[in-house]
C-alpha cells in the first residue's frame, strides 16, 4: 500500500556501480519497479558513484543494461550523484553554519588509539568529539594550511522510531553511533549523507532497499531532519540466503546477473525467481507472469526472515520458460548462443528448437546440443553397435531403416509415415538392435534426443545421408 494515498508513489532505486549488478541488486530493483507499478507510481534510478576511486562506468552500464534486460524500465531522468556534487555542497555548508555539521582533523592513528582506549574500557567504539570546540577561526586556518579534513555529523541523542513496512517497529538509539562522517570534503558526501539528500530532493516517499541499510536508515533520518525535511517510509527487503541459509557465497550463486544471462537464462524465469525472493503471492503459486506480478505486489506480503536463494527452482523456471516461449522469441534470445552460420538456418534451427525446447534447462546447454544436426561429428563405428549385437545384424537393421526411409516421399507426412514404418520393423528385429544405431547414425552420440525426432529434424536427404555413411563405416 501506498504510505500515502494522496500523494503518488514514487520509489528509487540507488545502486552504487562499484561492482558488477548482483541477483540482490536485480531483486531490490524489481520489487521497487513492481511496487512503482502497482500504485501507478514512479520507479526512479540514482547512480551512487560518489565515490571516484570504486566507482566505474562499465559497472554503471552493467547495471543499466541489467535493468533493460530484465524489463524494468525507469521513469524521469537517471540521477548520477556526482553531477550533483553542488547541490550536496550546499546543504554541507548550510549545517556547517548552523554547527549541525563540524570540521574534524583527527589523524587515523588519533582515531584508533581512541577506538583501542574505548575497547579496552568495554565501551563501544564511537567518535568522542574532539574536534567539536575548535573555533572557527582554527578551522579555517587549518583549512587553508591543507591539513586533511573530514566533515563529522553531530548526531543528536534521541531514539528514531521506524514503523518498517516488512520489520515493523524498530527502535534506534542515535546517540550510539557518535559523530558520523558525513563528507571528506565539501565536494566529497558519503553514502548515509549524499541518500539522505537524494531521497527527499527526487520526491521519494518510500524507500525500499535490502535489510543491510537497516542500520543506515536512523542516519539518514537525523540528517534529514536537521536539513529541515521530512522523511520517507522504509521497506527493508529480507537478506537472501544460501540453500544452507547461510549468507550467499561469492563464488557459487551470488554471481552477476550478467552471468546468469551468459548462462542462458530467461529474463521472464529470472523474475518469477527473484520475485519469489522475500514474497510469495497469495494461495503460494510459483509461477507468475510480469502482469500477475504487478497486479498482486504489496510490501506486506513481502517476509521478515531471509530468503533462501534455491538454484533448482531458478532452474525448474528457466525450463518452464524455454518451454513455453513460442519458438520465433525463443529464437531472440538465443542469438548469442549459436553461430551465424547456424542462425542463418533458421528454419532447421526452429525445427531443433521445437524438439529440444522441452529437455534443456538453459541456452547455453543448446549451443553444445545444437551442433550435431548442423554437422555430424566424427565417431567410431563400434558405437554403432547396440550390447552384444554384431556388426552384420547392425549393418542389416541400418539397411532395412535405408530402404524404409528412400521408399517414403518427403513431405509433410514424412516423419509420422517413417516413424510408424521403422517402430514396425524395430519391434521385429529388437529395438535397441534397430533404434540405437540409427540414433549413433544420425547423431555421432550416444546422448540425445530419440532417432526419430532427429530424423524429422534432419528430413529425408539429411537422413539418408548419415545412414550411408554408417553403413560404409561398419562396411569397410
Ligand atoms: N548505493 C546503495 C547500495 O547499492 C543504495 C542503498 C539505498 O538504497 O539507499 O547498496
Amino acid at each position: 500500500m501506498n504510505p500515502d494515498p494522496k500523494k503518488p508513489a514514487r520509489v528509487r532505486f540507488a545502486p552504487s556501480p562499484t561492482g558488477p549488478f548482483s541477483i540482490g541488486n536485480a531483486r531490490t530493483a524489481l520489487f521497487n519497479w513492481l511496487f512503482a507499478r502497482h500504485e501507478g507510481g514512479k520507479f526512479l534510478l540514482r547512480i551512487e558513484d560518489t565515490d571516484k576511486e570504486r566507482s566505474k562506468k562499465k559497472f554503471e552500464k552493467d547495471i543499466l543494461d541489467s535493468l533493460k534486460w530484465l524489463g524494468l524500465e525507469w521513469d524521469e531522468k537517471l540521477i548520477r550523484q556526482s553531477e550533483r556534487l553542488d547541490i550536496y555542497e550546499g546543504h554541507l555548508q548550510k549545517l556547517l553554519k548552523e554547527k549541525r555539521a563540524y570540521y574534524c582533523f583527527c589523524t587515523p592513528e588519533e582515531l584508533e588509539a581512541e577506538r583501542q582506549a574505548q575497547l579496552s574500557q568495554g565501551l563501544a567504539p564511537k567518535y568522542g568529539g574532539r574536534c567539536l570546540p575548535l573555533t572557527e577561526k582554527e578551522v579555517a586556518l587549518r583549512l587553508r594550511r591543507g591539513d586533511s579534513a573530514v566533515i563529522r555529523f553531530k548526531m543528536p541523542d534521541k531514539r528514531v522510531v521506524i514503523n518498517d513496512i516488512v520489520r515493523g517497529r524498530v527502535e534506534f538509539d542515535t546517540g550510539l553511533f557518535g559523530d558520523i562522517i558525513i563528507a571528506k570534503g565539501l565536494k566529497k558526501p558519503l553514502y548515509n549523507f549524499a541518500a539522505a539528500v537524494d531521497d527527499v530532493e527526487m520526491g521519494a516517499n518510500q524507500v525500499i532497499r535490502g535489510e543491510d541499510h537497516l542500520s543506515n536508515t536512523p542516519k539518514q533520518i537525523v540528517i534529514q531532519e536537521a536539513l529541515g525535511f521530512s522523511h520517507p517510509t522504509f521497506a527493508h527487503l529480507p537478506l537472501i540466503l544460501g540453500p544452507d541459509r547461510r549468507k550467499l557465497s561469492k563464488r557459487k550463486l551470488d554471481i552477476s546477473l550478467g552471468d546468469y544471462k551468459k548462462m542462458g537464462y530467461l529474463p521472464q524465469a529470472v523474475l518469477n525467481f527473484l520475485v519469489l525472493l522475500g514474497w510469495h503471492p497469495e494461495q503460494d503459486r510459483e509461477v507468475l507472469s510480469v502482469p500477475e506480478m504487478i497486479k498482486e505486489f504489496s510490501l506486506e506480503r513481502v517476509q521478515k526472515g531471509g530468503a533462501a536463494f534455491n538454484k533448482e527452482k531458478l532452474d525448474w523456471l528457466n525450463t518452464y520458460y524455454i518451454r513455453q516461449l513460442p519458438t520465433e522469441e525463443l529464437l531472440v534470445y538465443l542469438k548469442p548462443f549459436v553461430t551465424s552460420a547456424q542462425l542463418s538456418k533458421k528454419k532447421l534451427l526452429i525445427r531443433i528448437l521445437e524438439v529440444e525446447k522441452g529437455r534443456i534447462k538453459n541456452l547455453k546447454e543448446f549451443s553444445g546440443i545444437v551442433k550435431f544436426f548442423f554437422k555430424l561429428p566424427a565417431y567410431k563405428k563400434e558405437m554403432l553397435i547396440w550390447g552384444k549385437t554384431d556388426a552384420k545384424i547392425t549393418l542389416a537393421n541400418l539397411r532395412g531403416v535405408l530402404e524404409i526411409v528412400k521408399s517414403i516421399p518427403s513431405g509433410s507426412s514424412f516423419k509420422k509415415r517413417v516413424e510408424n514404418r521403422v517402430m514396425a520393423f524395430a519391434e521385429r528385429e529388437g529395438r535397441g538392435d534397430v533404434l540405437w544405431p540409427l540414433r549413433v547414425a544420425l547423431s555421432g552420440q550416444a546422448a540425445s534426443p530419440g532417432p526419430l525426432e532427429i530424423l524429422g529434424v534432419l528430413g529425408k536427404i539429411e537422413t539418408v545421408k548419415r545412414i550411408n555413411e554408417a553403413i560404409k563405416k561398419l562396411d569397410s
